[in-house]
This record gives structure tokens, C-alpha cells and sequence, in this order.
């Protein structure tokens, strides 16, 4: 019988300078938490936070060649801030929120483009989009910032030399703190759970054979590389 191996089993990050190791849980996401990013996509800038959830089954390691689904049409790459949750959060205060953050990485949200449009246009889920197999390629983490230093984190694609997306994380519409405090009222957070805090623009396609660098502030800087899933 074949059995699913999780092809992340444990976060290593750092806390205080020593090692330390969660279970990878969900993750939750924000979409247009970037005003250019929302314009882009031809997408009204949202009242509150738009939230979605992927599974812990996406999570792959963006270290090693990503391999994307080549049947559903264009594959997106989304470049976005990732936290790292150390403690259960329900309904919890910023000061709460910022005791809870263990780690700060960078992620990939991925996205079928094509498929997320015609599920869109049906009014319906987005999952098959945004929460399949694979679909957060994500950094290891590094202990994270001072929180004021968190609103101000460069977050950077380059797809084969070229910079597609460069954007700070003082853009962001909703800020990390009120942002798991606004996630935090419907979904708890626990030790584990990662949430990525939106993409800001130049967003586009993948394609097999491409070569990406993925950096975040002069905290991460991963080469990768893209491969076909079949
Ligand atoms: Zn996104």
C-alpha cells in the first residue's frame, strides 16, 4: 500500500541561537494584502482581510527543485513573509500574537491561475487553486524581529536573473500583528501553523526549466529551481 510521506516531518528553526523543531500545521493565508498587488489582479482593495488555508500537505522545502502541476494551465508564483507560530493563539491580543511568533521565512503561494479564475467566476472555493500538493514551497525560519521590525522586511523574486517582484513588507494592508489577531477570531493558531501575509505585486507564471531566487531582507536567500510534477 502506498502511504504519503509529509515531505516536511519537522520545522527546524532557531530560537534564542539554539535549534528548535515544531509539526508542521496548516497554513493560513491573506490574499490582497497589498494594494498594487490587488490592482494588478484587477481585484477591489478588501474591507478586511480575505483569508484562505492550506493544508499541511502543500508544504514542500523551497530548497529543493519545485515541482508544479503542468495540466491546469499557468502556475503563479506569489513571494510572501512567512510566520512561524510557537504558541496556541484563539482571540488573542497583538501583545499575545507577538509572543507567539517563533520564526520569520519566506514563502511561495502558489497558484493556478487559470483554475483559480473559472473557480472565481463560478463563485466558488478556491481550494484546487491555491491549497493542492506542493503548493508552499517554503524557507527555513530565523528568529524573528523586533515587531516594529517585522513592517519592514524586503521581500524579493528573481525568475531566471530577472527581479519580478520587489516589495516591502510596510505595504502590507493589514500589519502581522492585527493580522493573526484578525485570524485568530476565526481560526486558532497553533505551534507549527505558518501564516503567509500576502504577496506584493509582479506576480506572473512559472515555467519548467526556470531558475528562482527568493530572498527575504538579508535574512534568506534560496536559489531554487522549477521541475514538472509529472
Ligand atoms: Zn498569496
Amino acid at each position: 500500500m502506498l502511504r504519503y510521506a509529509h515531505p516536511m516531518a519537522r520545522y527546524v528553526h532557531i530560537v534564542d541561537g539554539a535549534q528548535s523543531s515544531l509539526t508542521p500545521g496548516k497554513i493560513v493565508c491573506v490574499g490582497r494584502n497589498y494594494a498594487e498587488h490587488a490592482k494588478e489582479l484587477n481585484n477591489p482593495i478588501p474591507a478586511e482581510p480575505v483569508l484562505f488555508i492550506k493544508p499541511s500537505t502543500a508544504l514542500i522545502r523551497l530548497e529543493e527543485p519545485v515541482a508544479i502541476p503542468t495540466e491546469h494551465g499557468d502556475c503563479h508564483f506569489e513571494t510572501e513573509m512567512a510566520i512561524l507560530i510557537g504558541q496556541p493563539l484563539t482571540d488573542c491580543s497583538e501583545q499575545q500574537a507577538a509572543e507567539a511568533i517563533t520564526g520569520l521565512g519566506v514563502a511561495l503561494d502558489l497558484t493556478l491561475r487559470d483554475l483559480q479564475n473559472q473557480l472565481k467566476e463560478k463563485s466558488l472555493p478556491w481550494e484546487k487553486a491555491k491549497a493542492f500538493d506542493g503548493a508552499c514551497p517554503i524557507s527555513g525560519f530565523v528568529a524573528p524581529p523586533a515587531a516594529a521590525e517585522l513592517q519592514n522586511q524586503r521581500i524579493q523574486l528573481r525568475q531566471n536573473g530577472e527581479l519580478k517582484q520587489d516589495g516591502n513588507s510596510a505595504d502590507m494592508l493589514t500589519p502581522v500583528l492585527p493580522l493573526l489577531v484578525y485570524i485568530s477570531q476565526f481560526f486558532t493558531l497553533l505551534p507549527g501553523d505558518v501564516v503567509l501575509t500576502g504577496t506584493p505585486a509582479g506576480v506572473g507564471p512559472l515555467a519548467v526549466g526556470d531558475r528562482l531566487q527568493v530572498t527575504l531582507s538579508n535574512h534568506i536567500d534560496i536559489a531554487t529551481s522549477i521541475v514538472s510534477r509529472r
